[in-house]
C-alpha cells in the first residue's frame, strides 16, 4: 500500500545526517530537535502550539484528559473510523455516541451530530478520514450552539486545506479546540517508528497538554495533575523535521496519483471514485473507491481484493467492521443501532495503493487489473 523505502532512499543522506546528530548529542528523549520540529510544524500548520507525543492514539487520549471530560460524559464520534478514535473514549470511561457519516465524504454527518446531542454531550470528535476534511464549518457552528469541545482526529489529513465560506482558510486539525496527529510510518507525514502530536491555539490548554504528556509535571518531580508518559523521541523528531520539508511535495504526488486513478475509472459504472467537497483540498492518505451497481457487494468486493492479491497488487478494506459493531463496545449495546450509510459503505469500500512513489507504469497495471475484474 505504501513504499516508505523508496521514499527514504531519495532523502537518505539528509535523514541519516539528522539521525547521526541525535546519536552524537545523546539527547535521545526531549532533545532540542523535538522542540525544533514542534515549532516548524506549528509554522506549517499556522497554529499557535504543537505538542509532540508518542503516537496518534495517545494524542486523542491526552486531548480528552486535557478537556477534563468526566466518566459518563458523552462524546460524539463517527462509527466509520479507525478504532483508536473510539477506543480512547471508552478507555477514559466516557460514553461513545456513534453517529453516521456522509456517504460521499466518508466523514461525520453534521445533521447526525445534531440529532445525537443530549444534556450529557461534552465533545465531538470528527475524523478527517482518508485525507478529506469533515464539514468543519457546520460542526463548529453546532459546537458553539451547544457549548461543546471539538477534537479533530487529524491522523489521516495533515496538510489538508480547509476553506470557510467567508474566504478564510485553515489547515485541518487547527480548527477545533484541539487537533490530533499521528506520525505512524504509513501516514502522510510518517516517522520511522511511532509518533504523534496535538495542536491548539489555546495557551492554557497547550500548557495542560504538555503537563499531561509528561506525568502531570509542572516542574521536575512536582506533579500537579494525573498524566501519562507520552513522548516523541529525538530520533523520530529529527526524521520528521526532514520529512516535513517535503510534505507539500508528497501531498502533490498523492493528488496526481489520485487523478490518474480517477481518469482510468471515469467510464466505469461499478466504481465510484473519491468525492472532493468544495470545502477542502483532499490529501489522499487513502484512495478509496465504492463498488456500486453490483450484486452482493460484500462478496464482490472481497473477490476483487483476492483477485488483486493474486496479481500482486495490495488493496485494503478500511474498515471491515464499523466501531458501533465492535465487540469491545458491547456494553454500550451499539451494534443494534441503525446505521444504514455506515453499513452500506462498510460492505462496498476498497482502498487501492497510494503513496509518493507510485509511477504511471504501476498505476497502469493496477487500474488495468481492477478494470479487468469489474468488466469480466
Ligand atoms: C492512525 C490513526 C490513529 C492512531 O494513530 P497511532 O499513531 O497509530 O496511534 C487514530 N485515528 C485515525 C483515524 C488513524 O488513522
Amino acid at each position: 500500500m505504501v513504499d516508505t523505502q523508496t521514499q527514504y532512499q531519495k532523502i537518505k543522506s539528509e535523514i541519516n545526517l539528522a539521525i547521526q546528530e541525535v546519536l552524537d548529542s545523546s539527547a535521545y528523549i526531549n532533545g532540542k530537535i523535538v522542540q525544533e520540529f514542534a515549532v516548524n510544524l506549528a509554522r506549517y500548520l499556522d497554529v499557535k502550539h504543537v505538542i509532540p507525543c508518542a503516537n496518534g492514539t495517545d494524542a486523542l487520549q491526552i486531548a480528552m484528559m486535557a478537556l477534563d471530560l468526566q466518566p459518563g460524559d458523552e462524546v460524539i464520534t463517527p462509527s466509520f473510523t479507525y478504532i483508536a478514535t473510539t477506543e480512547v473514549i471508552a478507555l477514559l470511561k466516557l460514553t461513545p455516541v456513534f453517529v453516521e457519516v456522509d456517504p460521499q465524504t466518508f466523514c461525520i454527518d453534521p445533521a447526525a451530530i445534531r440529532k445525537a446531542i443530549t444534556s450529557k454531550t461534552k465533545a465531538i470528535v470528527p475524523v478527517h478520514l482518508y485525507g478529506h476534511a469533515s464539514q468543519m464549518e457546520d460542526i463548529m457552528n453546532i459546537a458553539r450552539e451547544f457549548n461543546l469541545h471539538v477534537i479533530e482526529d487529524n491522523a489521516q489529513a495533515i496538510g489538508c486545506d480547509y476553506y470557510f465560506r467567508k474566504g478564510i482558510n485553515k489547515k485541518a486539525g487547527t480548527i477545533g479546540t484541539i487537533g490530533t496527529i499521528s506520525f505512524y510510518p504509513s501516514k502522510n507525514l510518517g516517522a520511522f517508528g511511532d509518533g504523534g502530536a496535538l495542536c491548539t491555539n489555546d495557551d492554557e490548554l497547550a500548557k495542560k497538554i504538555k503537563m499531561i504528556a509528561n506525568h502531570g509535571q509542572s516542574k521536575r518531580y512536582y506533579h500537579d495533575i494525573v498524566g501519562c508518559n507520552s513522548r516523541l523521541d529525538s530520533i523520530q523528531a529529527a526524521i520528521l523535521n526532514e520529512k516535513l520539508k517535503h510534505l507539500d511535495e508528497y501531498i502533490e504526488t498523492r493528488r496526481k496519483a489520485a487523478d490518474f486513478y480517477d481518469q482510468a475509472f471515469i467510464n466505469c459504472s461499478k466504481i465510484k471514485t473519491p468525492f472532493r467537497a468544495s470545502w477542502c483540498k483532499h490529501v489522499f492518505h487513502q484512495y478509496t473507491i465504492i463498488l456500486e451497481n453490483v450484486n452482493s457487494p460484500n462478496s464482490y468486493r472481497d473477490e476483487l481484493h483476492e483477485f488483486l492479491a493474486e496479481k500482486k497488487i495490495p488493496s485494503m478494506i478500511y474498515y471491515p467492521v464499523p466501531a458501533h459493531r465492535q465487540k469491545m463496545f458491547s456494553r454500550f449495546n451499539s451494534s443494534s443501532q441503525n446505521m444504514p450509510v455506515t453499513d452500506w459503505l462498510t460492505k462496498r469500500v476498497i482502498s487501492l495503493p497510494i503513496h509518493t512513489e507510485l509511477d504511471e507504469e504501476q498505476q497502469d497495471y493496477i487500474t488495468g487489473k481492477v478494470l479487468e475484474f469489474v468488466n469480466r
